[in-house]
């Protein structure tokens, strides 16, 4: 018998030392006690049975009443907490009062007599017990078991009806509490000193172990959850291995109210689209990775929730659930995206904008070269008109009047011409086309063009030319000179006395190109420091108090900067107000012949001026046809070449043209561009395809669209030459040389 109580007090201390090494922080608080006091109480069991005398046997007998008296106690607060019910601390303080008087009473008992009025120490079969006559403390002690009996059998029945209580768990629960009262109402079954408490105490701590195990993963996660579930909206939720539910906190049933009627021990499935995010989250752990996220919406507020292992100590035994308000953060995404989308939407405005200013470039271009071309037309019959006044009238009233239209004339083309040069610039269509030019023939055509202005101003105008630079060289010689007649026209115009001096001089030369240095100087009325920066904007005039009667548009210095700027230099302007100014820029040219050009008056270059030099041109047989749809200008073409003896046959359509081509053969057409119905490009591709003139027939394009770039385009659609209208008798003459003296 002595053996039974020494089992018990080894096995229950056994099983307590199996809690001690299972026992993981975040365990109920009251597991520890109930295993301490189960081996204490065991003892107390045991010291009964081998006790000598009555006493000694009382002292150890008190000890086993820190069953009813604590056993009891903690058993009720751990059910109370595992049904999640908080019993006010007063309570709790009233009960451990009562049970330490209990059992201070209970274990003095011999000297109090309060318990038992009587106790004698009996010996059966070498074991001890106790014969004892209760006393009133006694009495109490009943009243104190049979209240935990009520509360805890209570408690346990209702945690049955509690959804969120693991029902296995409860009912381990009762089944302990069963065996204990059980085992208490047996008394002594089979021998008046044994005892079957001991055996149901060891029961009940085989049972917490199991409970302890089975609610380990609950136990952790409540710890957690309270910690973090004061700290606002965090919710807390935890699953096992096998994705049964283990328990949740209030916040998170405000995520997923889904929750709220699952049981605990119960394994969810995806019924609903919570919980399949729930088990991809978890699946998605399975393959390896530590935490996997996802977003739900409720009533406005995004919730994040968190998915990630359970760890118990280093052991992973579920899965828990994290939730938590991302309103903000999710009001931060939503911003960046915004944000994005903006940006998205600025660049593709920007990508419209750039669109709709490209049309509207091209838009303005079409405009400009309709404007020009409908401006150009009546000029163009003015000024021939005009010329035939010149060459025919007597009178020198008269003449002089033709002289002054003429000038006028000119003045508002080449107004038209820096228009449409602006444009081209301005849209960067403007191409640098080089060509291999005479060095001394160009300083010379810039003087001839320049200096009758000079002296009629009464300024000296002075070229510094540097005879060392070599005499062909290959460039845009065309926009150059225009650069620099720009200049030029410029400093006679803002110049009252004294002189325009150019200089063109050789700044470096290196391995097949020379760096050419221009300067345009002049003592002019000057520009004041602040006007300085603003002189090369388009449309931009200064000092206008002084300048105001000087005719001008503002687009000079823009156009020769623009160029200047395609040909990788720019503009320097460096003046003194009423002293003068002197503009300059460097130039890269390749180097054709090396050879030095020597004076440049001495050379005996191709000037522009030579055709006047040359025999007059008389050319009755040539059979020349001029088509235009334009009455005035057929009359001006007509009269122009009469100057030349020619008779001209005129026609004023395409189809016209082709009707007298396909009968007539001619040495020359002249062709207009734009006419209605049939426009000369389509014409002269009839014509081309028709094999209607010989080979040796020269096609003119005559046209009134001006705009840079267009001899190119004639050339590639098959004219063989072009001329601008209005015709400038020169370069109808060089036309004429060409085509029918030359050849
Ligand atoms: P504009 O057609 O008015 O001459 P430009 O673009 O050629 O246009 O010149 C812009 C302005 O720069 C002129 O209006 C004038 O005030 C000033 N400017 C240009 N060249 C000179 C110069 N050589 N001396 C003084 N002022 C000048």
């Amino acid at each position: 018998m002595v053996i039974y109580f020494h089992a018990m007090v080894i096995l229950s201390v056994l099983l307590s030392a199996i809690f001690v090494l299972r026992w993981r922080r975040g365990i109920s608080v009251h597991f520890p006690i109930i295993f301490v006091f189960i081996p204490v109480i065991n003892l107390g069991y045991l010291c009964v049975a081998t006790a000598t005398n009555v006493n000694e046997a009382l002292t150890a007998n008190g000890i086993e009443y820190l069953d009813g008296c604590f056993l009891e106690l903690f058993f009720f607060l751990y059910v109370m907490n595992f049904c999640k019910l908080k019993l006010p601390k007063i309570c709790t303080a009233l009960l451990m009062t009562a049970g330490s008087v209990m059992i201070y009473i209970a274990i003095n008992t011999a000297s109090n007599g309060l318990l038992y009025k009587h106790a004698e120490l009996r010996r059966v079969d070498g074991v001890s017990y106790l014969i004892k006559d209760y006393g009133p403390a006694h009495t109490a002690y009943y009243i104190m078991i049979g209240f935990y009996l009520a509360v805890n059998l209570s408690v346990i029945i209702y945690s049955f009806t509690r959804k969120n209580i693991s029902k296995t768990n409860s009912a381990l629960l009762l089944t302990v509490y069963m065996v204990i009262i059980f085992a208490f109402l047996c008394g002594h079954p089979f021998h008046p000193a044994f005892e079957l408490l001991p055996l149901s105490y060891l029961f009940s701590q085989v049972v917490f172990l199991i409970i302890m195990n089975r609610i380990n993963l609950y136990d952790v996660s409540e710890i957690a959850v309270t910690s973090l579930s004061e700290t606002g909206s965090i919710g807390f939720a935890s699953f096992d291995m096998k994705m049964k539910y283990l328990g949740c906190t209030d916040p998170v049933l405000d995520v997923i109210p889904e929750l709220a009627d699952v049981y605990v021990d119960q394994v969810i499935t995806s019924e609903n689209s919570n919980f399949s995010k729930i088990l991809e989250s978890v699946n998605k752990l399975q393959n390896g990775r530590d935490s996997a996220v996802f977003y739900v919406t409720r009533n406005d507020i995004t919730y994040k929730i968190t998915v990630s292992h359970l760890y118990v100590g280093n052991k992973r035994r579920g899965y828990q659930l994290r939730t938590e308000d991302n309103t903000l953060e999710a009001k931060k995404m939503e911003t960046l995206q915004l944000k994005e989308r903006q940006k998205e939407m600025e660049s593709e405005i920007l990508k419209l904008e750039k669109t709709a200013a490209e049309s509207a470039n091209e838009a303005k271009s079409a405009f400009l070269a309709q404007m020009s071309h409908e401006i150009r037309t009546p000029i163009n019959a003015i000024l021939g008109m005009n010329e035939m006044v010149l060459r025919e009238s007597g009178e020198e009233n008269i003449r002089e009047y033709a002289e002054n239209i003429k000038n006028s004339g000119r003045t508002l083309l080449s107004i038209i011409n820096s228009i449409l040069d602006f444009s081209k610039i301005e849209d960067g269509k403007m191409e640098i086309e080089e060509a291999d030019y005479d060095t001394a023939t160009m300083i010379s055509d810039l003087e001839n063009s320049i200096a009758e202005r000079a002296k009629s101003k009464g300024l000296e105008f002075i070229i510094n030319a540097d005879e060392s630079l070599p005499r062909t060289l290959r460039g845009d010689d065309i926009r150059i000179r225009q650069i620099i007649t720009n200049l030029l026209t410029n400093a006679v115009k803002y110049t009252e006395k004294g002189s325009v001096t150019l200089s063109v001089k050789k700044y470096s030369e290196s391995e097949g190109k020379v760096v050419i240095a221009v300067d345009v100087s002049d003592t002019g009325i000057g520009i004041k420091e602040e006007d300085l920066g603003v002189l090369t904007e388009s449309f931009r005039r200064v000092d206008m108090n002084h300048n105001r009667t000087i005719e001008g548009t503002g687009l000079g210095l823009a156009i020769v900067t623009g160029l200047l700027d395609k040909m990788d230099s720019q503009l320097e302007i460096s003046s003194k107000y009423h002293e003068g100014s002197t503009f300059s820029f460097k130039l890269a040219q390749k180097v054709v012949c090396p050879e030095p050009m020597g004076d440049y008056r001495k050379k005996d270059h191709v000037s522009a001026d030579k055709s006047a030099e040359e025999e007059k041109l008389d050319l009755p047989d040539a059979k020349t046809l001029v088509v235009d749809d334009n009455k005035m200008n057929l009359k001006v073409a007509g009269k122009l070449l009469s100057l030349y003896g020619i008779k001209a046959d005129m026609v004023s359509s395409g189809m016209e043209a082709l009707q007298v081509l396909s009968e007539k053969q001619y040495d020359i057409v002249f062709l207009d561009h734009m006419m209605p119905e049939m426009d000369g490009i389509e014409v002269l591709r009839e014509i081309r395809a028709k094999n209607l003139v010989q080979e040796n027939t020269a096609v003119i394009a005559l046209t009134a669209n001006a705009i840079s770039g267009v001899r190119e385009m004639y050339l590639s659609e098959g004219f063989d030459d072009y001329l601008s209208k209005p015709i400038e008798p020169p370069e109808l003459e060089r036309i004429l040389r060409k085509y029918l003296v030359d050849q």
